[in-house]
């Protein structure tokens, strides 16, 4: 990375809109992510969190509006998206494993067709993020073999597997049983830790407040308030966040 990129931060998102038709979803969003930095968007369902989360590696195309992730500007037309892409792991609600392969080959293919490694090392590396999710030993199971909190481990193996700048998280826990929710978040936390930076669209206000070094609320296509999550949890400040937490906390 060049001098210049460092000293950008990770993520800087200006006056971005998107609309779906005439579905206005995203009505000027400006924020940034610095890197290191562990940021919680939170907000009503419909609110713009995913379109929001999705234009930063442009699985959606912004309208308008700018944003760079490490310096490069991802809307540019020059912009090599599938290298920018490839700095950016992404995770889902629904997991999104290769439901043919068995979990080492789910961490292993796109290392080795996108990063071009050769397959023992693309091996060593999905057998070292397994053990850092807790799955070692777990690499011949085919993904329909394990529990929704260890498949969402494994697809947090696999984006660590490619060696990503950041982390991109959209309601990672959502989808689980509750009982399963801790395991990802203690996954999570440990990456938070080590410096990872993160955005993460969640309703586990606990971790927003443990973890996160800003919070964003999103409503109506707009950030209503974002700052420390321990002040905007316990003192919101506008009467929309004041609302939603009511219903959440
Ligand atoms: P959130 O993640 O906060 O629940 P979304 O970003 O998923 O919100 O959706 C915001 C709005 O955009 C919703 O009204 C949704 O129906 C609409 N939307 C999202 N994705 C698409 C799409 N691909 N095509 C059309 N409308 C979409
Ligand atoms: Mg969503």
């Amino acid at each position: 990375m060049n001098a210049s990129a460092s000293a950008a931060p990770a993520i800087q998102i200006r006056d971005l809109h998107k609309s779906f038709g005439s579905n206005r979803v995203l009505t000027g969003i400006d924020f940034h992510v610095d890197h290191g930095e562990v940021v919680c968007v939170i907000g009503p369902s419909g609110s713009g969190k995913s379109t929001l989360l999705r234009c930063v590696n442009r699985l959606e195309e912004p309208d308008s509006g700018q944003i760079v992730v490490e310096g490069i500007d991802i809307c540019d037309p020059e912009t090599d998206l599938d290298a920018v892409r490839s700095r950016i792991g992404m995770v889902f609600q629904q997991f999104n494993l290769f439901p043919h392969m068995n979990v080492l080959r789910n961490l292993t293919v796109a290392q080795q067709k996108v990063k071009g490694r050769s397959k023992k090392e693309a091996t060593e590396i999905a057998r070292a993020n397994l053990d850092k999710v807790g799955l070692g030993g777990r690499e011949n199971v085919y993904p329909a073999h394990l529990s929704g909190g260890q498949q969402q481990r494994v697809a947090i193996a696999r984006a660590l597997s490619m060696d990503p700048d950041m982390m991109l998280f959209d309601e990672p826990t959502s989808a689980l049983d509750p009982e399963l929710v801790g395991d990802v978040l203690e996954v999570m936390k440990t990456l938070a830790s080590e410096g990872m930076t993160m955005m993460v669209v969640t309703h586990e206000m606990g971790f927003a407040r443990e973890v996160g070094d800003k919070l964003v609320f999103m409503d109506g296509g707009v950030i209503v308030e974002e700052g420390d999550p321990r002040e905007v949890l316990s003192n919101p400040q506008h009467e929309r966040t004041q609302a939603f937490l009511s219903k959440v906390l």
